[in-house]
């Protein structure tokens, strides 16, 4: 049976991106039965919204949507439509592997670690007190009558709540996740030594859940040693988990030892529905130049597939993927050895290289 999923052509060179992505996925032989709803800039000004009502009650529905890159409109009053698809379908856990493919320029090889961050809590949570406004003040006579520490009057504030049941179920995600994988080792990374009611909980969190996980060694890391061990020596990382903040930025570290965010594709996964997508923006300067490297996108379905429990396609399309860029031939400029390298290929030539893989 084809599997229905939201498809989101998103924004700048996202139509371009989904595009390749959705041709190269039907090749893998699944069926699909694409539901194409629209968001981001281009639909705002006839849709009054960058995040139209059908396209989440599409999601909704299907519970499975892969999403092109959207821009962040600035000054219109919009937030983010990333944000808040994340938050409308409670997509607690990003998902983001990082993996070296040989021929993509990169310092590292032999990395192979996904990284699991929570995605609701955390100092992203929102919840934050402009400094001189009358509600800092009083948040922070309170806090100052609470304890004996201080604040400063004037300054900002921004809350960093971090909750047992948020933790659990993102622990238990990233331990599910390495036994469906066969994944050894579940590191769980903290400043829990400083942040003890908030990290620290989630490490409390961490070594309960731990314990039903017996064939995974859990492994209990500080922030900044593991910031040096993953360009130290990144081939020791399987399984990562962390609070938001930490997760976003450490996220982008390991993009980085593994060729960029060109190559880093993500999923967004709730207790409902999941969105798969690319770590990286819309790129609005590339749009419509069939120039850009749709290999994040074409992950990112990789990674949708293994969610619809096609593991078997999975596996062939990273093959393929794989496969292409190790030859270094029909590759877009970002993956040639020198930027105007006449011979790189453009979004589509890339993902016809990939379907004559499949095809093969
Ligand atoms: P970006 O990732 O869009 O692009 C930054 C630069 O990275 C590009 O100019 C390009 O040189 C390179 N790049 C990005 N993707 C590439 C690809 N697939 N192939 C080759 N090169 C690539 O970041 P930005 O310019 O900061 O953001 C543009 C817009 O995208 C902003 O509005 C931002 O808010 C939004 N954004 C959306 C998402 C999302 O949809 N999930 C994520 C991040 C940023």
């Amino acid at each position: 049976m084809a599997h229905r999923v939201t498809l989101i052509p998103g924004d700048g060179t996202g139509p371009e991106l989904t595009e390749a992505t959705r041709r190269v996925l039907e090749a893998t032989g699944v069926g699909f039965d694409w539901d194409v709803k629209h968001a981001g800039v281009d639909v705002m000004e006839q849709a009054g919204t960058p995040l139209p009502d059908d396209t989440l009650a599409s999601v909704r529905q299907n519970k499975v949507a892969l999403k092109g890159p959207i821009t962040t409109p600035i000054g219109t009053g919009f937030r983010s439509v990333n944000v808040a698809l994340r938050h409308e379908l409670g997509l607690y856990a990003c998902l983001r592997p990082c993996k070296t493919y040989p021929g993509v320029r990169s310092r590292y090889d032999n990395v192979d670690l996904v990284l699991v961050r929570e995605n609701t809590e955390d100092l992203y949570a929102g919840i934050e007190y402009e400094a001189g406004t009358e509600q800092a003040e009083q948040v922070i006579a309170e806090l100052n009558r609470l304890q004996a520490k201080q604040i400063a009057s004037g300054s900002g504030i921004s809350v960093k709540p971090i909750s047992r049941e948020g933790s659990e179920r993102i622990i238990r995600f990233a331990f599910e996740y390495a036994r469906e994988h066969g994944r050894k080792r579940v590191s769980c990374v903290t400043k829990a030594n400083i942040m003890k009611f908030t990290d620290g909980l989630f490490l409390d969190v961490f070594r309960d859940v731990s314990q039903e996980y017996p064939e995974i060694e859990p492994w209990e890391n500080l922030v900044d040693a593991v910031c040096m061990g993953l360009v130290q020596r990144p081939e020791e990382f399987d399984v990562l988990v962390l609070p938001n903040l930490y997760g976003d930025i450490v996220s982008d570290l390991t993009a980085g030892l593994v060729g960029g965010l060109g190559v880093a594709p993500g999923g967004n996964i709730g207790p409902d529905s999941a969105v798969f997508e690319a770590t990286h923006g819309s790129a609005p300067k590339y749009k419509g130049q069939n120039r850009v490297n749709p290999t994040a996108m074409i992950l990112s379905g990789m990674l949708m597939l293994d969610h619809l429990g096609e593991r078997e396609a999975a596996q062939r399309l990273e093959d393929a993927v794989a496969s292409v860029i190790a030859e270094g031939k029909a590759v877009t400029y970002d993956l040639k050895p020198s930027r105007d390298d006449p011979t790189a290929v453009g979004t589509s030539e890339y993902a016809d290289a990939i379907i004559e893989k499949l095809e093969a």
